[in-house]
């Protein structure tokens, strides 16, 4: 179906027609889905909350419901640390880390025995450690936490962005399975730096504590081949952005990725904070939150909401 933005989008009001229209159609389901408890702080999150933003690459905007509240990215981070780290180490990471979706649940360990310690993609906990240990390159965690904290803020154009200390100690303080997957890959040596610093770092990225809003814009650059369309700057090269976005497409929802793939049909990261970023190429980014996960650990209403924007929008890049 040619939805009715099958064009440039450069009207704030007809992206808040879309995102009205959206809320609607999700508005029975909302409060559903189960918030992620393992993470204790993550737990208290009220399940009724959502919210949801776009920004176009014509720096049209609009957000509906919660979609200016900050709330836990979790691992949408990876997204973002696997973009420093590209332009940090560039092709040499993939000597580290795979690129093959997993099939596993986001914390799986029995893939890294077989695989010698290899993460499959930068997008499950496994890779993303070896992603974070390759932005510490062997400097102290608060300088690589400052590092990536600097990084969104710029990209989101807002230096209000902050990590939210609570969630990072309450993950620090039960984190025992990312504690397993980091000594298991220090033990095939595909850690450059202490355990202690790589899951200090990586606790701290994942309680990042972004609004919609700020996630879309964030995000933007991934929609316009790397290039921040509204300032101009180029984040990351063409060939990096297309290949972030073929990796969010096939890895970006853990053993769910072909069903996002299926029913959206956009590349998505999605984190057990509820929030979810999606990417229409040439198009917009799109962020929505809300806290109650589907039992593959990804936001049951957000995935809902970006399924009813791809059939009205006909965005999907199928
Ligand atoms: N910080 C979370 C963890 O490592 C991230 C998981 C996620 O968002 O999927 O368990």
């Amino acid at each position: 179906m040619q939805g009715i933005l099958g064009r440039i989008v450069e009207n704030n009001a007809e992206l808040a027609g879309l995102l009205a229209a959206v809320a609607a159609d999700v508005a029975p389901q909302i409060g559903t889905g189960r918030v992620a408890d393992y993470i204790p702080a993550l737990a208290r999150v009220d399940p009724r909350r959502f919210g949801m933003a776009i920004v176009a690459c014509s720096g049209a905007s609009a957000f509906t419901g919660d979609g200016e509240a900050p709330f836990s990215i979790q691992s949408v981070s990876k997204v973002f640390t696997l973009t420093l780290a590209l332009g940090r180490v560039g092709d040499a990471l993939w000597r580290r880390v795979g690129r093959e979706p997993s099939g596993s649940p986001f914390n799986s360990i029995v893939q890294l025995e077989h695989e010698r310690g290899i993460p499959r993609n930068p997008l499950i906990n496994a890779g993303a450690l070896v992603v974070t240990d390759a932005i510490l390159a062997r400097r102290r965690p608060e300088i690589a936490i400052a590092e990536i904290l600097a990084y969104l803020r710029e990209l989101s154009d807002d230096p209000t962005v902050n990590v939210d200390r609570e969630v990072a100690k309450s993950e620090a303080d039960t984190g025992f399975r990312n504690a397993s997957l980091a000594n298991f890959i220090k033990a095939f040596g595909n850690l450059d730096n202490p355990v202690a610093s790589v899951l200090e770092t990586y606790f701290n990225q994942c309680a990042l504590a972004m609004s919609c809003r700020q996630l879309a814009r964030a995000g933007l650059f991934l929609a316009n081949r790397g290039v921040d369309p509204v300032g101009g700057q180029r984040i990351v090269d063409e060939e990096a952005a297309r290949r972030i976005n073929a990796i969010m497409m096939t890895c970006g929802h853990y053993d769910a990725s072909g069903d996002f793939a299926f029913r959206v049909g956009l590349p998505g990261k999605s984190g057990v904070g509820g929030g979810i970023l999606a990417i229409a190429p040439r198009r917009a980014a799109i962020a929505v939150w809300a806290p109650g996960l589907n039992s593959a650990g990804n936001s049951l209403v957000g995935s809902l909401a970006l399924e009813s924007l791809a059939r009205r929008t006909g965005w999907s890049v199928f």
